[in-house]
């Protein structure tokens, strides 16, 4: 039997220097080692193990709390089969996330409801178990944001929101109304993440309809020139949508490509 008094000791010391799950477990570890004739060594890593596991799990959750993701959907649950369009050994590469060491981007074009969004999030999620850090905002409230930013004169602040993470995660390009200073914000945001980060980007419009959309040909080459210089683009041209695929198996709808919403 292990010496009581001691033991409370270190429970109490394991439990002040934050070591919660070592604390807990450190009786019936002991107990084992002694029963087990284990060495030091090994009751050490038993003793570990659960602790490093444990504060890895509360990373993770605090950090998937903070990313905003709009659902959690992992690759697990993309069906590739489904959307041919996708290149699933590329999504696969992408998902060893080399390319936020790299600091690349990653487009991801196409219609609505053919997995942009549910691809975008699945590498957040995915980033975020390799203990990169990952941020998801929609393209119309990051420029909202920074507008009200501007206004509000915390623009700076407002700023290192979305150039601080590994990667950032821009959804939904092109349903945003994009005026002067928005595109403004935009080449700021693009040019600071240049090489120091990495940005997921959702649009349904394909390169060539930048110029209108930010409405200055000009900063829009100048956005889309940092943008791709070192990115993947998955262009999920002609893909089905997921969303309407039942109605497209009923004969409710053709199956046709379906037009942007
Ligand atoms: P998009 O962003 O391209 O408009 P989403 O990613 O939001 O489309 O997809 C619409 C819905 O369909 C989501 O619930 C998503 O999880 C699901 N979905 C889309 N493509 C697939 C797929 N290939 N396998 C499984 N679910 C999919
Ligand atoms: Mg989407």
């Amino acid at each position: 039997m292990i010496e009581s008094a001691q033991l409370l000791t270190v429970e109490s010391q394991l439990a002040t220097l934050g070591l919660e799950v070592m604390a807990q477990n450190v009786a019936t570890c002991a107990e084992r080692a002694a029963q087990s004739n284990a060495s030091y060594v090994a009751f050490l890593a038993d003793l570990l193990e659960p602790e490093l596991r444990s504060r890895q799990d509360r990373w993770v959750q605090s950090r998937l709390k903070l990313a905003g993701f709009p659902f959690r959907k992992t690759l697990a649950d993309f069906d590739f089969a489904f959307q041919p369009a996708v290149d699933e050994r590329l999504v696969r590469e992408l998902a060893t996330l080399a390319f936020v060491e790299r600091h690349e981007n990653v487009i991801l074009l196409g219609p609505p409801g053919v997995g942009k969004t549910h691809l975008a999030v699945a590498l957040g999620m995915e980033a975020i178990q390799h203990r990169v850090t990952a941020y998801f905002v929609t393209a119309h409230a990051l420029v909202h944001d920074l507008r009200q930013a501007t206004r509000r004169g915390t623009l700076e602040q407002r700023l290192r929101v979305y150039t601080k993470p590994n990667l950032l995660i821009v959804d939904e390009l092109t349903y945003a109304p994009f005026d002067a200073t928005d595109a403004t914000h935009s080449f700021r945001l693009v040019s600071e993440r240049y090489e120091r980060g990495s940005i997921i980007l959702t649009a349904n419009r394909s390169y060539g309809e930048w110029g209108a959309l930010f409405n200055d040909p000009v900063l829009a080459t100048a956005i889309l020139d940092r943008l791709l210089h070192h990115s993947v683009t998955i262009n999920i041209k002609g893909g089905q949508s997921y969303r309407l695929k039942d109605k497209t198996r009923a004969g409710i709808l053709g199956t046709t490509e379906v037009e942007p919403a």
